[in-house]
């Protein structure tokens, strides 16, 4: 594969081989991607016998806490000293499913001042120039399946266990919408064979990641679609929004949300589908959409101070829901 490139790999091993502390690092709010590449990475270099830690600017989603070696990830919310000196004591960090320091929130200040080599493996468009090494493959549909090619670019197939396997199944199953979306490609399934001549089972990942909801997260996803979702016809949309009373309603922890922004894509006609929710003092707002010439990245990188990929983006607003509504409505017939 172009992307792991023999010299460049030969560079990256003689960099591993002087390394002794060894960071992981991703981007900020957690996705299955960002933790199953980080864990199955990290379960790859413990194999190798290195020092090894992960640190994260907040926690995991709870749909991801049966996975081995969830326990390991340091989240600076919770330990800010202790991931700041991780960082700075690093010789090495991995930065996974992000391509800009910013992404990372409250570690991007420690990133950018650590010393150490820094190794990007993302496949966001676009990426900056703050990395020593990057490993940018945008056509990829998932970091983790990245990281299946950057271990067997280290001639360590072989190494891949059920450990490493589960979690890095999980990162590929979850960021293309279990194998559905364009970006699934010929490899992605190879990559997957792959994974399970190591010994992943896939319905054991499937049922703990999705068999696994609280009553409370399906009611308030239901009232979502019964009561919040709005049509608009003209641009082929479908939007729902969220405040914070309506999250405590139904008991809101961090994950319950997931997923909610692709209910509108399936319906019949709908080509963009936008979910906000309040959150403190800003509100986080998602964007999905269908087709290679509907992007929605431009707008979330126009008028919301976001990005992302071309069919999923993300953004947010510093002001009322109401205006964040008005905002989008207003833009939408210039994406049509
Ligand atoms: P989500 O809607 O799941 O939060 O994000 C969807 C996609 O958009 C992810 O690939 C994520 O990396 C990207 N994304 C989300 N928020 C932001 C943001 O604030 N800035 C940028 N550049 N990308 C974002
Ligand atoms: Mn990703």
């Amino acid at each position: 594969m172009q992307t792991f490139n023999e010299q460049i790999i030969a560079q990256v091993e003689k960099v591993l081989s002087t390394s002794k502390k060894i960071v992981i690092v991703a981007h900020k709010s957690p996705d299955g991607d960002s933790v199953g590449s980080s864990v199955g990475l990290y379960h790859y270099l413990i194999k190798k016998g290195m020092e090894v830690n992960i640190c994260h600017p907040d926690p995991a989603p709870y749909f991801l806490e049966w996975m081995t070696g969830i326990d390991k990830i340091r989240n600076a919310e919770e330990h800010a000293s202790e991931v700041n000196a991780l960082i700075s004591d690093a010789d090495l960090i991995f930065c996974l499913d992000f391509n800009m320091m910013s992404r990372t929130g409250n570690l991007a200040e420690p990133l950018i001042n650590a010393t150490a080599t820094k190794i990007m493996i993302d496949h966001h468009l676009d990426p900056s120039d703050e990395f020593d090494f990057v490993f940018s493959e945008t056509t990829s549909c998932s970091t983790a399946q990245l990281i299946v090619d950057f271990i067997s670019a280290l001639g360590d197939v072989s190494l891949i266990d059920a450990t490493i396997g589960e979690a890095l199944y999980t990162g590929i199953m979850t960021d293309s919408g279990s194998f559905r979306f364009p970006s699934v490609s010929a490899h992605t399934h190879e990559v997957i064979a792959t994974l399970m001549k190591g010994g992943v089972q896939p319905y054991k990942v499937h049922e703990a990641v999705f068999d696994t909801n609280t009553f409370d997260k399906l009611r308030l996803k239901s009232y979502a679609i019964n009561e919040k979702m709005e049509i608009l016809d003209d641009h082929k949309t479908a939007l729902i929004w969220l405040d914070k009373s309506e999250l405590k309603r139904f008991n809101y922890i961090k994950g319950d949300t997931e997923g909610l922004v692709n209910v509108g894509l399936s319906i019949l006609g709908i080509q963009k589908s936008i979910f906000l929710m309040e959150g403190d003092g800003i509100i986080k707002i998602s964007f999905r959409s269908k087709g290679e010439d509907n992007p929605v990245n431009v707008m979330a990188n126009i008028y919301f101070h976001g990005g992302g990929h071309a069919n999923a983006s993300g953004g947010k607003w510093e002001g009322p829901m109401e205006e964040a509504i008005t905002k989008i409505k207003s833009v939408l017939p210039e994406f049509d």
